[in-house]
């Protein structure tokens, strides 16, 4: 085996634990990022100088973190301060109707209660259950096993699991599933929300993403500094693992030789051997050959004919926020959720009456009640603002052209009367807007999509490529690889490549 380091193309999350995982083993690796910053969407903007997260802004699962700090010999609450939420969000229609939903589940199911009557609350408890019935099911069986298939999986988790995860009609729709536990539409839009986590509609996503209600209930925390500083300290811990990292290193080839992956080429000319080369970009872009004609059928082309995931509307702003007690995350909900999905997936414009998610980040239990924090001073705060919206690259089709500055103040100011329908008026300083054009330009190859591919059809979570590549020496990581987007999911998918790698370079 050659001394050429393992190549990973890409900071993302995904590259960050796998070059981490195979540093704790002694490998070594070059890291060759075109941007100038490690973390990739977990980013952050700068309205009026403040650092203000843009990207992901809570952390869940940190135990996949601590898995990762700990196989290199260290403690991530050495090196990261995170708090827990006492109230995983609060979410709002209108004036009077208000309801949050807490860590802890009692709190939650006395809240729906008085929301929405006890049959509501009886429903909610089962709807807990099964959340967690699939999450036990589908941990240890499919998030962190090498891309399994369907019948694989069923004789993993045996007939046992299999009874319990038929019990929670994992093939219906997300939105068909809810209707069991919430007659209520609200609260049908509330837990729908978690498609939209990892970038899909409730009406086209399979029920088995209720399990992300059980990872919220295993704890969402704030990350003292904002989740940027997971990036940081995730470099940092490669760093010292002897990671040597490039930024402003575009790959725009990756070679083969005899049949194995070999080199990568930058935008600049230079040219690295590799041992083995992992891929943390848009998977749409090797299939296209834009990384060279020696990788194009490294996996399916299928991917092309995927939907890609939501894209969004996103603002930072420092603003002051009155009227409204704002939580960490606050959720502004449209009048008509269904009228908003069939606008971004079937219209694929910008929704007229969006939902809208806030991320209040200096509201953080532990230091909102600090005499420093803005919202005490009645200084200005960090706020960051999504809304969803569709991307631009379309399945067979050509790409659809990017929202207009007229559609997005339109949007803008819709947004801006639902929040103050429900109570909140915000005086906003300053403000950094990202819309689908700019996140396609800093991520390309997926039109803007932020969570790799839409999760749509019951079979959607077994189509993700897996990190082998058909081309030996080539290996994946990313929001559009098994197990799939968001920052666990993504960091998992980072140590499932790096396993790969050991044990096809016979390093088990
Ligand atoms: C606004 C927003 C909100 C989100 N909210 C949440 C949330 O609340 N919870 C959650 O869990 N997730 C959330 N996500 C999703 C989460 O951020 C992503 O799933 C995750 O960060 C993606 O990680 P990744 O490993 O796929 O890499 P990416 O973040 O996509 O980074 C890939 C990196 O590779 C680099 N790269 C690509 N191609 C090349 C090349 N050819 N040469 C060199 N470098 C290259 C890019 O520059 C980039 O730095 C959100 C994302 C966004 C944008």
């Amino acid at each position: 085996m050659s001394r050429s380091p393992n190549i990973l193309i890409g900071a993302g999350i995904g590259g960050l634990a796998c070059a981490a995982t195979l540093a704790a083993r002694g490998e070594p690796v070059l890291v060759l990022e075109a941007g100038d910053y490690p973390g990739g969407r977990m980013r952050e903007t700068h309205p009026g100088g403040l650092n203000v997260d843009s990207g992901p802004t809570v952390l869940t699962l940190p135990k996949v973190f601590e898995e990762i700090f700990s196989a290199a010999g260290e403690n991530l609450k050495d090196h990261l301060s995170f708090d827990p939420l006492q109230v995983l969000a609060r979410h709002a229609w209108s004036k009077n109707e208000r309801l949050d939903l807490f860590a802890n589940h009692q709190q939650s199911k006395q809240a729906i209660a008085e929301f929405a009557g006890g049959s509501a609350a009886d429903g909610f408890e089962q709807f807990r259950k099964e959340a967690r019935n699939l999450y036990q099911a589908l941990y240890p069986t499919f998030m962190t096993a090498q891309k399994p298939s369907l019948f694989g999986l069923a004789s993993q988790i045996g007939p046992f699991g299999a009874m319990k995860l038929r019990a929670g009609a994992p093939f219906q729709s997300l939105w068909d599933a809810l209707g069991r536990y919430f007659p209520d539409p609200r609260l049908r839009q509330l837990f729908g929300r978690y498609a939209t986590y990892v970038g899909s509609s409730p009406y086209l996503a399979p029920a088995v993403l209720m399990l992300i209600a059980q990872v919220e209930m295993e704890g969402v925390y704030a990350v003292k500094g904002g989740m940027a500083e997971l990036a940081r300290a995730l470099a940092e811990l490669c760093r010292r693992q002897g990671v040597e990292f490039r930024y402003g290193q575009r790959v725009t080839r990756i070679h083969a030789e005899h049949g194995r992956v070999n080199a990568v080429e930058c935008a600049d000319g230079s040219r690295y051997a590799a041992r083995a080369v992992v891929y943390n970009g848009e998977p749409a872009l090797l299939a296209s050959g834009n990384l060279g004609p020696e990788v194009k059928s490294a996996i399916s082309r299928e991917i092309l004919n995927t939907e890609p995931s939501l894209s969004a509307l996103t603002y930072a702003w420092s603003a002051r926020a009155k009227d409204f007690p704002l939580d960490y995350h606050t959720v502004f909900f449209s009048k008509n959720y269904h009228q908003e999905f069939k606008e971004i997936w079937d219209e694929r414009t910008l929704p007229s009456d969006p939902t809208i998610y806030i991320c209040a980040q200096d509201r953080a239990p532990s230091w909102e009640t600090s005499a420093n924090s803005p919202a005490r001073k009645d200084m200005p705060e960090r706020l960051f603002a999504i809304i969803n919206a569709p991307a631009l690259r379309q399945p067979r089709r050509k790409d659809a052209c990017p929202p207009t500055a007229e559609a997005i103040a339109q949007t803008k100011e819709a947004a801006i009367q639902r929040m103050q329908d429900c109570g909140l008026h915000l005086e906003i300083q300053h403000e950094v807007c990202t819309g689908p054009a700019e996140f396609a330009k800093l991520f390309p190859g997926n039109g803007g999509a932020i969570y790799g591919q839409a999760c749509h059809g019951w079979n959607a979570p077994f189509k993700r490529p897996g990190a082998r590549s058909s081309l030996p020496g080539l290996y994946l990581t990313g929001g559009g690889i098994h197990p799939g987007p968001g920052v666990p999911m993504v960091a998992l998918s980072g140590r499932l490549a790096a396993q790969a790698i050991l044990s096809d370079q016979g390093k088990r």
